[in-house]
């Protein structure tokens, strides 16, 4: 019987590496987002609409069992503790540790059921370090370090594990919108940037989505039985340093 895996932000990015991955591997994936996608069964979804993201769970959970869950939607702001307005820090927190908290706590009557089920929180290497210009990006992906933990904890008399991924600077559209606002507000240019940020890695590259979606599929698996509460950096060596 096919598993059944729910993904968040699965339309680009990481998010589409990972419902493309879990598809070869013969899962059945809902991918919740904002903007459609052709790959898995798409469910119209804002992550910040707690109501919605309930509503929506609740209609899949009553039709399958659900085996893995992964919430990887999310933004990314740049900007100091000063430049951060309140409707940006709220931004960012609703979507990126709002739309976690709802999605999880929709999941998991129904993987409690099942006695069975994988949590997966796409966090950041910024889970693990500072950077500059990140105040509110960084503190999100901190939180869903925190939420990996203690969603662990609570729920392993239930065998329903939660573990968070912690990627470096990977390829994506998300990365590029990065540059662009950085090469906007600096004049500075978008290849050399591109191949500044490159050398910084110990690896002497950025990372791809698929690499992260290889993880993610193995810390779902039976493989992984045994990790929980585990924060998986895969970030080419930067936070090493
Ligand atoms: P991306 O921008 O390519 O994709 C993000 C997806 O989330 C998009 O499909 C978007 O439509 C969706 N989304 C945004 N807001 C939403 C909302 N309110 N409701 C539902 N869906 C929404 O980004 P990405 O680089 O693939 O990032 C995916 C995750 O990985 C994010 O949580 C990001 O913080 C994290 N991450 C990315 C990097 C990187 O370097 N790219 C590094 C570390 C962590």
């Amino acid at each position: 019987m096919k598993k059944t895996c729910i993904v968040t932000g699965g339309s680009s990015g990481i998010g589409l590496s990972i419902v493309k991955l879990f598809l070869e591997n013969q899962y059945r994936v809902f991918n919740l987002d904002l903007a459609p996608s052709e790959y898995g069964e798409f469910k119209a979804c804002d992550v910040t609409n707690k109501k919605q993201v309930g509503e929506i769970i609740k209609t899949i959970s009553d039709e399958y069992v659900i085996d893995v869950f992964i919430s990887n939607a999310g933004i990314h702001f740049s900007g100091t503790i000063e430049d951060t307005s309140e409707a940006e820090f709220d931004r960012v927190f609703n979507i990126n540790v709002k739309g976690a908290f709802s999605a999880i706590q929709a999941v998991l009557p129904n993987m409690k059921t099942n006695k069975n089920g994988a949590i997966i929180l796409m966090a950041s290497d910024q889970a693990l370090i500072a950077k500059h210009n990140s105040f509110a990006y960084n503190m999100s992906k901190t939180a869903l370090a925190s939420m990996a933990k203690t969603t662990a904890l609570d729920y392993a008399k239930f065998n329903i594990r939660a573990n968070a991924v912690c990627p470096g600077t990977i390829e994506t559209p998300l990365y590029h919108q990065a540059i662009d606002n950085y090469c906007q507000r600096s004049g500075a240019d978008k290849h050399n940037v591109h191949a500044e940020e490159a050398a910084l890695q110990p690896l002497g590259r950025l990372g791809q989505p698929e690499e992260v979606a290889e993880l993610v599929l193995f810390l779902a698996s039976d493989k992984a039985k045994f990790i929980t509460g585990s924060l998986q950096v895969i970030d080419g060596g930067y936070t090493a340093q």
